[in-house]
């Protein structure tokens, strides 16, 4: 294989557990891919570890490796499974790489020796939450369809009291996307947590009448609306830039400043190309990505070719290069292309105006977003660029106020020279 093909880093989603869940949440997608194993007993094999973690180990040419855990729910695996990963993560890293794991959890079964362990090692957990407890418990039942709210703001307590750093990740469905401010400032005021992504729900009904599969073109009643998670973003980003800016993380509004700033994103949805991030089930198949575990989307079992080889491969680098190269017209022309780019191929499910197949269904609210949040996302992305705080955007000077209003960020006559040089403009730069 040609070097220049080989990527000197990609992310795996790793699920030690498959879909294998104590918890039976309405919407859940992941659960519906049990039927991909049928005779399995869902649990990764130490064979599997062992070559999953040497592998990302060998493969990475940059100096930090995520180790990223997901399900299913992986704390199914128990415990002693991760304090085995951690030694084989020591075995197998390069001298000097800094280790990340990344752990997303329901929160059911945490207790203080999950969460001291989360503390030591340094995992970055993330906790599955829809909001206060008649939101969150709408959808996120357990077996017995139980509400999980006081169990899951119990292990946000734990996590707290062990100082293990955690993040939210908020799932908006029909349901809860009414309530945009209930939901965010319960997370800010009442969790008391400071990092939040927001997972619009798109539900696609297959040909079968099942759900699972990223195929057809209808989605389920829990689905989030498009105009409806556009209100949602743009009621919680209102409140946010006025008052959050530096201080509440919403990955969603993260993501879509690095267009604003022509850079590469955090966020994989709002990139040109993706396949970075694949997905490795527990027998060591690798699938193109955490959304795409189906069978075209098989790239190899990590048993029998490295995985290296199936990242770099000729079926994943198309994958990858679709999600730009598949665009419809009218995506292609939209003034918003650079910030949005069609977003997640997988919500690709709707026709254009002209009738052309591809269009996300999301459109119409990301479209409404971002055209809302432009002027505000134009001064932050401004400061940034001159060496400032984003958070100043919540007290614009001239300048900023002159970024919004003719789209240029030459200082007033009168103001400060952005130079630093604390003389006015126009006995500085502006002379
Ligand atoms: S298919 Fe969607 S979720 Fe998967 S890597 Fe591409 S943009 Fe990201
Ligand atoms: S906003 Fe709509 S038309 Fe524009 S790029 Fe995104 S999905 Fe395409």
């Amino acid at each position: 294989m040609p070097e220049q093909t080989i990527p000197h880093a990609f992310h795996v989603m790793a699920k030690p557990t498959g879909s294998a869940c104590n918890l039976n949440c309405d919407y859940c997608f992941f659960l519906k891919k049990e039927k991909l194993y049928p005779v399995s007993n869902f649990r990764m094999s130490d064979e599997v570890h062992e070559a999953y973690i040497r592998q990302l180990f060998e493969a990475h040419q940059v100096p930090q490796v995520t180790v990223a855990w997901q399900g299913g729910e992986p704390t199914l695996m128990g415990i002693d499974f991760f304090r085995r990963s951690v030694e084989l993560q020591k075995k197998y890293a390069k001298p000097g790489t800094q280790i990340e794991n990344t752990f997303q959890t329901n929160g059911i079964l945490l207790n203080d020796e999950w969460c001291q362990f989360f503390h030591e090692n340094n995992f970055l957990v993330g906790l599955s939450m829809d909001g206060p407890k008649e939101l969150h418990d709408y959808y996120r039942k357990d077996k017995g369809g139980h509400g999980t709210f006081d169990r899951v703001v119990r292990a946000a307590r734990l996590l707290q009291k062990h100082k293990a750093e955690f993040n939210i990740l908020c799932t908006v469905n029909s349901k809860n996307a009414d309530y945009p401010l209930k939901v965010y400032r319960f997370f800010r005021d009442e969790l008391g947590v400071n990092y939040i992504q927001f997972i619009p729900i798109v539900e696609r009904i297959n040909e079968n009448g099942e759900t699972g599969f990223q195929e057809g073109n209808r989605v389920t009643d829990r689905s989030v609306r498009p105009d409806q998670f556009g209100r949602f973003l743009i009621n919680i980003f209102d409140e946010w830039v006025k008052r959050d800016v530096g201080q509440t993380f919403v990955l969603n509004f993260d993501g879509a400043l690095a267009g604003w700033l022509n850079m590469a994103g955090t966020v994989c949805i709002f990139g040109s190309t993706c396949g970075q991030g694949t997905a490795l089930e527990h027998n060591g198949d690798l699938y193109s990505c955490d959304h795409f575990v189906e069978p075209n989307y098989y790239l190899g079992n990590i048993l029998k070719t490295p995985m290296i080889e199936l990242v770099a491969s000729d079926k994943q680098r198309k994958f990858g290069c679709d999600k730009r190269d598949m665009l419809p017209r009218y995506c292609r022309q939209c003034e918003v292309l650079h910030i949005c780019n069609g977003e997640c191929p997988k919500n690709r499910l709707i026709e254009t105006p002209d009738g052309e197949a591809g269009l996300n269904y999301l459109c119409d609210g990301y479209k409404a977003f971002f055209k809302h949040a432009d002027k505000p996302m134009r001064i932050m992305a401004d400061l940034i660029r001159r060496g400032r705080l984003a958070e100043e955007v919540m007290k614009p000077t001239g300048t900023e106020k002159r970024v919004v209003e003719k789209g240029s960020t030459q200082p007033g006559r009168n103001d400060l020279c952005s130079c630093g040089s604390g003389l006015k403009f126009k006995k500085c730069h502006g002379k």
